[in-house]
């Protein structure tokens, strides 16, 4: 299966002007100026992107696969995520994640989910464990999980300084850390601990102990929902100065939040290293608001698609968007370790996005599978009606 993109302005994600990018399959065969016609027997589709941005899909690697929530009794449990809620975002790879309820939600079941987005044609991996401490797993150890299950690439979301965790020691991290380090070195996959951050006035503290006590490199912990609170969003360019990523979540802008397009404007500005900068949408995630005493108040549910209106309001702040796109591509991909993602190249897997000057999506590609073309879905999920 071949398809000729056209005359598309390319962000690989560095700028690399109008270009042609010629598909094979699920990788990017060529991309050069003028690729010359194929004989007229070759069948090819030919899409004419004159006008439009190129970029690589959007990595999101905080997605409650299963659905999240659950935090004020079971009729709260947030559906699974559908195919068409990560498509219509420009999302071509996602990471699962289980979240607050690792008792009713499993490993087991969060794995099914995401083998069953890859068979829907969505690129898709997971952590093991939850907000919990020890992690639930598959195979009762979080070391193996990772370096035996093909989508487990890591553990997470343990939740710290939050009133929902674990309430881990320094040696309860630190353990689960070097499961999880050691099992991506065994593998070749990331490692990561990817860590839900509370709004608990302990912040990062747990982190950089773990950093000042033990030799696991900073690449391992991956903090999330670092700017729910402005001085925690702060406090987070330190870690990222130790050689930590640190990640942003898209919340829906509901007048009070941190957006994430304010976030990453703002450390653009003051002149903290973007390539340490990732963004997550918490889709499927339940994002309640709790009382002092515990007791759930509203709660929202998190949408892939506010990844692209954080795009979107980046670009109307004039941010330029060789600075902001490998938040959500090329540093997602290096953290994560999605080796050929998350890049525009030769070689590479055709995971693209075509979007208009404002930043709304047009077309895009999963490993090559037309995803969305003209604004329209094109493909569904099984229990998605074609509508
Ligand atoms: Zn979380």
């Amino acid at each position: 299966m071949l398809t000729l993109i056209r005359n598309a302005d390319v962000y690989s994600p560095t700028p690399l002007g109008t270009l042609d990018i010629l598909i094979a399959n699920d990788r990017i065969e060529a991309l050069q100026s003028n690729i010359g016609s194929l004989p007229k027997d070759i069948e090819c589709t030919e899409i004419d992107a004159r006008g439009l941005t190129l970029i690589p899909g959007l990595i999101d690697a905080h997605i409650h696969a299963t659905g999240g929530g659950g935090e004020a009794g079971p009729e709260t449990r947030v559906p699974r995520i559908q195919l068409s809620a990560l498509t219509e975002a420009g999302v071509t790879s996602c990471i699962g994640v289980l979240g607050t309820d690792g008792t009713t939600r499993t490993i087991r079941d969060l794995v099914a989910t995401t083998l069953g987005l890859r068979a829907e044609g969505m690129n898709a991996w997971c952590y093991t464990g939850s907000y919990q401490v020890p992690p639930p797993t598959l195979t009762g150890s979080v070391r193996d999980d990772i370096v035996f299950v093909d989508p487990i690439i890591g553990v997470g979301e343990l939740a710290l300084s939050d009133h929902r965790s674990s309430q881990p020691t320094l040696n309860d991290f630190l353990r689960i850390a070097s499961d999880a380090y050691v099992a991506g070195i065994i593998s070749n996959k990331a490692g990561v601990v990817h860590c839900h951050m509370g709004s608990g006035e302990r912040g990062f503290d747990l982190i950089h102990q773990a950093l000042n006590t033990a030799e696991i490199p900073a690449r391992v912990y991956h903090p999330t929902h670092i700017n729910r609170e402005r001085w925690l969003f702060a406090e987070a360019a330190k870690l990222a100065q130790r050689g930590c990523t640190v990640d942003i979540t898209a919340f829906p802008d509901d007048g009070e939040t941190f957006i994430a397009a304010e976030a990453i404007a703002s450390w653009r500005r003051d002149g903290h290293p973007m390539e340490r900068l990732t963004c997550s949408s918490d889709g499927a995630g339940c994002l309640p608001c709790f009382d002092p005493d515990g007791r759930l108040l509203k709660m929202d549910i998190g949408r892939p698609f506010t990844l692209i209106q954080a795009i979107q309001g980046l670009i109307e702040h004039g941010e330029s968007i060789q600075d902001f796109l490998p938040v959500f591509t090329s540093n997602v991909a290096r953290v994560m370790g999605l080796h050929g993602r998350g890049v525009i190249e030769v070689g590479g897997y055709a995971d693209i996005a075509c979007n208009d000057s404002s930043g709304q999506l047009v077309h895009s590609w999963a490993n090559g599978q037309p995803m969305v073309q003209d604004r329209e879905l094109t493909k569904h999920g099984t229990f998605e009606s074609e509508l």
